[in-house]
């Protein structure tokens, strides 16, 4: 296990069951490229994941994870293609459970609320990216107005060129 709390070493797997039997926590930061899904949608390497992952037992006596994730990134934004700085607060509780479907229906009440097949051994990278993956906007756009405009293709010069042509027609 990680000796340090808080650490760029990379994320080991663990017994869920074990890990919130025995309330472990674990926090750090990492890279967004360090998430092979997320890699493939950032605009570039920039930003961090700060993230905690917290073991407990739910009254029901289920082993559960709590999962926060505050992060930084960069997307490619959906109507002009360039840099947009995504800055997010995100957390779920993942309830570790042996019937899920049965556990779905019931946790339908709280969105914040999950739940996940009890496995013998979760991959925390994995979860990380999962986490992460969900949290993106679907279409990740600039606000109205606020997309970078190409070099002389500033706003009005598109209503004034047809203006200039038809001078320029006139000369000739
Ligand atoms: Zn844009």
């Amino acid at each position: 296990m990680v000796s340090s709390s808080a650490s760029h070493a990379k994320l080991p797997s663990i017994d869920p069951a074990r890990f919130a039997r025995d309330a472990s926590r674990l926090t750090g930061v990492m890279a967004p490229a360090q998430l092979p899904r997320v890699a493939q949608e950032l605009f570039d390497e920039t930003g961090a994941i700060e993230y905690r992952i917290e073991g407990s037992v739910n009254l029901k006596g289920e082993p559960a994870l709590r999962v926060e994730l505050a992060f930084e990134l960069a997307l490619p934004c959906q109507r002009c293609m360039e840099r947009l700085p995504v800055k997010l607060e995100v957390g779920r509780t993942l309830v570790l459970s042996r019937e899920v479907e049965e556990v779905e229906s019931m946790a339908d009440e709280d969105e914040d609320v999950d739940s996940i097949p009890l496995v013998a051994s979760l991959d925390l990278l994995d979860l990380i990216d999962q986490e992460v993956m969900l949290s993106l906007p679907l279409a990740p756009r600039h606000d109205e107005g606020a997309c970078e405009t190409a070099p002389g293709a500033e706003q009005g010069s598109t209503v004034a060129s047809p203006f200039s042509v038809l001078s320029q027609l006139k000369r000739t």
